[in-house]
């Protein structure tokens, strides 16, 4: 039997970006992605669809990402799921807000390397399987 691929969710709004974090994570990962907060929280809802791990753009059109992740982490079958900002910010103090608002990690675009985007993402997978 061929082992489980990890299921990532992506939740982006420019297709741009969307497309070339898929292209990224599809070598590696069972892929989903998604547009808006709405699309994400109907990904999360169905038990076939849940992810292993969220990139969440803070950014996001009607409801941002902070405010996601505060529905996630709101709901006992989804506050485990690691969730991963993304984002274009890259001020001082960014990475300390984001963290503080609760989300596991922070990954500044534009990806400027492999590691930058895997090492967490692989870090906090793993963290995970253990529970
Ligand atoms: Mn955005």
């Amino acid at each position: 039997m061929p082992a489980t691929q990890k299921k990532i969710l992506i939740v982006e709004d420019n297709p741009d970006n969307r497309e070339l974090f898929c292209a990224f994570l599809q070598s590696r990962y069972d892929t989903d992605a998604c547009g808006t907060a709405f699309e994400a929280l109907g990904h999360l809802g169905n038990p076939d669809t849940r992810p292993d791990l969220i990139l969440c753009d803070i950014g996001l059109p009607v409801m941002d990402g902070v405010e996601l992740l505060k529905e996630i982490k709101d709901q006992a079958r989804l506050r485990r799921i690691p969730v991963i900002a993304l984002t274009a910010f890259a001020l001082t103090g960014d990475r300390e807000r984001f963290l503080s608002a609760g989300f596991d990690d922070y990954i500044s675009k534009p990806i400027m390397d492999d590691d930058a985007l895997f090492g967490p993402i692989e870090r906090l997978l793993s963290a995970g399987s253990t529970e």
